[in-house]
């Protein structure tokens, strides 16, 4: 079984893939391996914002996954069903396609359900290609919701700088603190802004403590 579960910029994706991981071992008793593409380099672990943090393997983009989950355990494609194992995969929108396809291949011949928790989209609205691939792939598809600012549910991963919202760039821009989850209303009228060269601070967090004029 290959599940992708995806959500915006601060939907508890990492907190949930975390759970996941510790209910699986505590209550299913199967071996779980927690990955993550190297190109996150906040971190060599997986950690929440919510402040839950595991240990985790981790690969690159020529790395075929399948030989990383191999290589730390005593999984291979011989190994009985009973001893099926869990793999959770955080950030996996950095994924290559190639990875995804490793991923289904492996989650197939009845000995792994594979999580893949992530983004679905790029700061420009556009799909991460691993996520593309796994829209394509998965049995299964699940969105955690989250919301903007404005109370809408939350589907655009908006880029700020200087509460400018940008739209060109490389895909992958590590870090979120301008990052903003927002409707798509909101981000249609952030994206107006910018034409006019504005800086309306759309989707930030106002601080309670400052009256607004
Ligand atoms: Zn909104």
């Amino acid at each position: 079984m290959l599940k992708f579960i995806y959500g915006t910029m601060g939907s508890s994706k990492t907190a949930q893939a975390l759970i996941l991981a510790h209910d699986i071992r505590t209550r299913m008793h199967r071996r779980v391996y927690l990955l993550k593409p190297s190109v996150d380099t906040r971190s060599p672990r997986i950690e929440s914002r919510l402040g839950i943090s595991a240990d985790c393997l981790t690969f690159t983009p020529t790395d075929n996954v399948l030989d990383i989950i191999f290589a730390h355990g005593d999984t291979d494609l011989s190994t009985p069903v009973s001893a099926k194992v869990a793999v959770i995969i955080d950030e996996a929108q950095f994924c290559t396609p190639t990875q995804i396809e490793q991923l289904r291949e492996f989650s197939t011949c009845d000995l792994a359900d594979v999580f893949c928790f992530g983004l679905k989209t790029t700061y420009k609205a556009e799909l991460f290609p691993g996520s593309r691939r796994l829209l394509e792939l998965a049995d299964s598809i699940e969105e955690i919701p989250s919301l903007c600012s404005c109370g809408a549910p939350a589907t655009q991963n908006a880029l700020f700088l200087n509460d400018t919202l940008q739209t060109t760039g490389p895909d992958t821009i590590i870090g979120d603190t301008e990052y903003r989850p927002l409707c798509y209303n909101c981000y249609k009228a952030a994206l107006a802004d910018a034409a006019r060269g504005g800086n309306t601070p759309h989707g930030r967090k106002r601080n309670p403590g400052k009256p607004r004029v």
